[in-house]
């Protein structure tokens, strides 16, 4: 599933190309991409120029001259401005220059507008690289519970998926398990430095393309060569040669080092 590094390298390569054009038409060839309810999307955007496209958490933000369109792009989505690389388009917005598709093998990708930011949007937490040290410290003192759940949870910080947080947890050496508000200051600052590094890092590598990501060219990043223990159990940890483990938290396959992260 794209996370933060994922979104924010679609909303990079399609702004430029995007922003101040007009929706001349949005046709809905899957009802399930636009909720259900593709002849009331497709009127509330026709005509509607796009003013600017910004990422929040994990949704890509079109402010339009009137509403605004959100795009989550869950499993498998993504949104080409080049329709020769799509093979499962949902969603084509025909623009008065150019066109972009809306594509999703497993469509559980959702387009939607309202007139203002929808509350799905409004309500995500602060984001991992702009969240002040003293704000997120104070958040993780006041969450007893496991930490990889709550780094996933979007209402605490909006962008993190699996990928990210066993990155970064692994980089500031902290247990998947260990419970938020016990964790030392010093690991809490490791923590927090370590969002940005990792995101920064992935960011710049243009995501990771596990299975279906890619930009809005449709090319696929490559942080995954840089992975420290996302998928690779039993491997040797880089930083101490230990194996690396994966273990199941939340539902979620979880790979740590046991030696740099301990409980
Ligand atoms: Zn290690």
């Amino acid at each position: 599933m794209p996370e933060l590094p994922e979104v924010e390298t679609v909303v990079r390569t399609l702004a430029p190309v995007v922003r101040g054009r007009t929706i001349v038409e949005a046709r809905f060839l899957s009802p399930l991409a636009a909720g259900g309810r593709p002849e009331e999307l497709a009127e509330a955007l026709r005509g509607r120029r796009i003013v600017e496209v910004r990422r929040r958490g994990k949704f890509i933000v079109f402010e339009l001259d009137h509403g605004v369109m959100t795009v989550h792009l869950r499993m498998t989505g993504k949104l080409l401005t080049t329709a020769a690389e799509s093979a499962y388009a949902r969603a084509v917005f025909q623009l008065d220059d150019g066109e972009v598709v809306f594509d999703d093998v497993r469509q559980f990708g959702r387009v939607e507008w309202a007139e203002a930011l929808p509350e799905n949007v409004a309500r995500l937490g602060p984001e991992p690289l702009s969240v002040s040290l003293a704000e997120f410290s104070a958040g993780l003192k006041a969450r007893p519970r496991a930490v990889k759940p709550l780094l996933l949870d979007q209402s605490f910080v909006a962008g993190l998926g699996n990928i990210y947080v066993d990155e970064c947890l692994h980089r500031a050496g902290i247990h998947p398990l260990a419970r938020a508000s016990r964790i030392g200051r010093k690991k809490v600052e490791a923590l927090h430095a370590s969002m940005r590094e990792v995101l920064g890092e992935a960011i710049a590598a243009g995501g990771s393309s596990i299975s279906d990501y890619a930009d809005a060219q449709g090319r696929a990043g490559w942080f995954q060569r840089f992975h420290r223990v996302y998928g690779r159990e039993g491997e040797a940890c880089m930083h101490c040669g230990g194996a690396i483990q994966r273990i199941v938290v939340g539902q979620r396959g979880t790979h740590f080092c046991p030696r740099c992260q301990k409980r």
